[in-house]
């Protein structure tokens, strides 16, 4: 490796300051299972390394505005394994566990993973489907990006070196949605995904026409992709059987996957339409399975026999 300088700053403004002072020769580093594979491989070459692990309050995963805020420094386990993000995001809970291993996940963090930006990462369809921000900040101030507008390029976003990813907000859910994240793995069960997609799908109150829908996709292009067109084509329309098939062939136009190990990009494009069709059958599944649950009868609440005599 090349050497390089190690700071540990305490506090967002140390961290601000550092950046300020080394420039775009710094790199922040989280849980560092992303940046130390491309500095053994000489990608980047970082002459100051500013850990982000001494930094307190950057880890919560809370309640805010009805939605759900997770600090940048939270750990991808730590948002698979919160009660509250089971409870009312459990599509993310179940993202964020379909990365890589447990060991990763332990480390990784939710403000790394993102800035990262490999295209064939798991959480950025489902956040971008969710209609995540991200908010980053400098010593310049702050500002709210929303994700889907986040990723540039393979390992490239719009973050300028001196910022700092410090939470991603998922707003709350409209009522009657469900969501849903797929990942196609031929190989191994921690490998990168052959192809994913998640949708995010709202019906009206009748149950009977799309109100909303939210569609991207992973591993087949430079960046995660929204499927814009293919969610032109679902919203406010009524509910057919065949109209999740359409919108994933519309979905196909949208993606431009390239061949590697895991695929011919051929292959992968049409694995891409199946697979938005079967993300949007899982979320209407998880719409009906919601409703389901809601109209079953509550569990009789059981009646303690009063026990004669005094307690000892
Ligand atoms: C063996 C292996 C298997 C993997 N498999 C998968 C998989 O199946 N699915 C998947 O989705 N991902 C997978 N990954 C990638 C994994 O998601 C990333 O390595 C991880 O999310 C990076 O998080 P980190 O905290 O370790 O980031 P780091 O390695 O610390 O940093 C990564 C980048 O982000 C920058 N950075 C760090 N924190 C911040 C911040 N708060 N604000 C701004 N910039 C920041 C760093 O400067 C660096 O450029 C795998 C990785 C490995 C090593």
């Amino acid at each position: 490796m090349i050497p390089f300088e190690y700071r540990t700053p305490k506090n967002l403004k140390e961290v601000h300051a550092t950046l300020k002072e080394f420039g775009a020769d710094a790199k922040l580093i989280s849980g560092g299972t992303a940046l130390v594979i491309m500095m053994k491989q000489r990608l980047v070459r970082p002459s100051c390394l500013v850990s982000l692990g001494s930094v307190r309050g950057l880890n919560g995963i809370e309640l805010k505005n009805g939605g759900i805020s997770i600090g940048g420094l939270a750990t991808h386990r730590s948002v698979e394994g919160s009660s509250l993000v089971r409870r009312r995001l459990p599509m993310l809970a179940e993202t964020y566990h379909h990365v890589a291993t447990l060991r990763i996940r332990n480390v990784a963090t939710v403000g790394g993973g993102l800035a990262h930006a490999d295209p064939n990462q798991d959480h950025p369809p489902s956040l971008i489907a969710l209609g995540a921000t991200v908010k980053v900040t400098s010593a310049n101030g702050s500002r709210v990006v929303p994700l889907d507008e986040f990723f540039k390029g393979y390992y490239e976003t719009i973050l300028n070196p001196d910022e700092i990813i410090t939470e991603v907000m998922v707003p709350k859910l409209a009522t009657n949605t469900g969501a849903a994240y797929i990942k196609f793995l031929p190989r191994t069960a921690d490998d990168y995904a052959t192809v994913s997609a998640a949708a995010v799908l709202t019906l009206d109150k009748t149950n009977k026409t799309i109100a909303d829908v939210r569609i991207a996709l992973g591993s087949v292009g430079e960046t995660p992709i929204r499927a814009t067109a293919a969610e032109a084509l679902l919203r406010g329309q009524p509910l057919k059987a065949e109209a999740f098939a359409e919108a994933g062939e519309k979905a196909k136009e949208a993606v431009d996957p390239v061949s590697d190990f895991r695929g011919s990009a051929a292959y992968k494009k049409d694995m891409a339409g199946v697979f938005v069709r079967r993300a949007l059958e899982k979320a209407l599944a998880d719409i009906r399975q919601q409703a389901k649950a809601k109209s079953a009868p509550k569990p009789a609440k059981k009646k303690v026999a009063k026990k004669k005599g005094k307690r000892k």
